[in-house]
């Protein structure tokens, strides 16, 4: 079952790709294993997927070491700073840089760690309240702060737009976060090659805008419970 979603997820990726007349291996999946046991990470694993997410730490911490070891995990949800130092015991990959006070601390807690991390930016295209993340406005002035991270390297941008069950409403969203990235490149003269977006509903939608790393769940996996 988790092997049949994969492979009619990359005949979606590689179809919206072609559409928007770009190369399916510019986009990667990102499998989103919250609340799924491990065996259902391995599973997908035995089918040729290495990179999965979790959105909390303390579950990552307890799937980590129960899937093979080949498994390539990033962060994507909302990072405390006091789990900063646990996460990076599993994970190298932070797609929720919400703020510069959090890429700090993880600058100086990847520093005592001895390791380097790629991070985006999370970005609130959408001024959703209810969301973490910089504002479009906010992040042009934090760059320089941002790109002068010497264990943190700031590999592009993510966002997430409010659910909404028509996934054509998703692309402005996704076209104002691919905007920003150029406008940010020429601003700064640095590569921001990232563009973390699009979910199951309409990663297809994201990829037509210039994804380059969709992160799928409920599509690979099935179904989740509401969190309690
Ligand atoms: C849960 C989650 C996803 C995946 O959601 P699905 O709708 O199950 O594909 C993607 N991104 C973030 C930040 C998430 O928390």
């Amino acid at each position: 079952m988790i092997a049949e979603n994969l492979e009619i997820i990359h005949g979606n990726i590689a179809a919206a790709a072609a559409k928007a007349g770009r190369r399916a291996d510019e986009v990667e999946l990102l499998a989103v294993s919250k609340t799924f046991p491990p065996e259902a990470v391995a599973e997908a694993y035995a089918a040729g997927q290495r990179a999965f997410a979790e959105n909390r730490v303390q579950e990552l911490l307890s799937k980590a070491p129960l899937v093979p070891s080949g498994v390539v995990w990033h962060i994507i949800g909302h990072l405390q700073s006091n789990k900063i130092r646990k996460a990076l015991q599993h994970c190298r990959i932070l797609h929720s840089v919400d703020s510069v006070e959090l890429a700090r601390d993880i600058e100086r807690i990847a520093d005592e760690a001895g390791v380097y991390v790629d991070a985006y930016l999370q970005v609130n295209v959408a001024e959703d309240g209810r969301k973490h993340g910089f504002t479009t406005a906010s992040v042009p002035a934090l760059m320089d702060e941002l790109l002068s991270l010497k264990r943190v390297s700031v590999v592009g941008l993510m966002t997430i737009p409010a659910l909404d069950p028509v996934p054509e409403n998703s692309r402005r969203h996704f076209a104002a976060l691919r905007q920003l990235r150029d406008r940010l490149q020429a601003q700064t003269g640095t590569p921001l090659p990232g563009l973390s977006m699009g979910m199951s509903g309409d990663y297809h939608i994201a990829v037509e805008e210039g994804a380059t790393i969709v992160r799928v769940g409920s599509a690979i996996f099935g179904g989740r419970a509401a969190r309690t």
